[in-house]
């Protein structure tokens, strides 16, 4: 049984202050709880160790959004699995359509991110997505499949305990638009027939798959509740403390 995993990305928003007063107030909404569901928050670097000093007594795990495949040395601007696990960080975000978009992130880089940092004992949360055009074009299910395939070749059966898939539609990340769940859900069921077909045992492993695109408190209960959608990356109403603390809630009600 796959149980619920609720991530927020900050993106770069909530610098060390203001990552200070965000987590606090998570940690008054969670500390002290027994969660069915894991939850992870996503700070950019610089704010890790003041979410990390705020959440150690709460159910609350910290993770990063993005990590270099070099181990240390001249990559100036970069940070390494070792640095991130010694911030006090469990996860990581990768290949997320942003850092597609703009920062030169290819499926080759991606792969290579995502072995290292499970290589390295860090929990992926690994994202793809289709855009509008693809999806348009009726494409998304063959775009999302290359996207998956391009790092879980490189991957053994033996990783899948480490990776989490989040499917965030582009169209629908940070636009207010959301896929419906029967569109969410087909999507999921999609991706977890082909993670079965690619690897044979990974019906037991039960790797999570995510809904990420304008996931809120208003739309978490139907896209939680589908078949297989096992979480959501969440962006902007994760940087409100009630509003993720609701959503983790409402999951935690999915899973009574
Ligand atoms: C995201 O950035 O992963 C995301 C899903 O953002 P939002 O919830 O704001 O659409």
């Amino acid at each position: 049984m796959r149980s619920i995993l609720i991530a927020g990305n900050w993106k770069m928003n909530a610098g060390p202050v203001e990552a200070d007063k965000l987590s606090a107030g998570i940690n008054e909404k969670l500390a002290g709880r027994t969660l069915k569901s894991d939850v992870v928050v996503c700070p950019p670097f610089v704010s890790l160790h003041a979410a990390v000093k705020n959440l150690k007594d709460s159910p609350v795990q910290v993770g990063a959004q993005n990590v270099h495949f070099e181990n240390n040395g001249a990559y100036t601007g970069e940070i390494s699995t070792s640095m991130l696990q010694e911030a006090g960080c469990k996860y990581v975000i990768l290949g997320h359509s942003e850092r597609r978009e703009y920062f030169g992130d290819t499926d080759e880089v991606i792969a290579k991110k995502v072995k290292k940092a499970i290589a390295d004992g860090l929990n992926v949360i690994f994202c793809v997505g289709e855009k509008l055009e693809e999806r348009k074009q009726e494409k998304h299910q063959k775009v999302v499949m290359g996207q998956i395939k391009a790092v879980i070749e490189h991957l053994t059966e033996e990783d899948a305990s480490q990776l989490t898939i989040a499917y965030e539609p582009v169209w629908a990340i940070g636009t207010g638009e959301t896929a419906t769940p029967e569109q969410a859900q087909e999507m999921h069921q999609f991706i977890r027939n082909y993670l079965n077909e690619m690897w044979s045992t990974v019906q037991l492993s039960g790797v999570r798959i995510l809904y990420g695109g304008s996931m809120k408190p208003a739309n978490a209960e139907e896209l939680l509740k589908q078949e297989d959608v096992d979480g959501g990356l969440i962006g902007g109403a994760s940087l409100d403390a009630e509003s993720f603390s609701t959503i983790v809630d409402i999951a935690e009600k999915i899973q009574s």
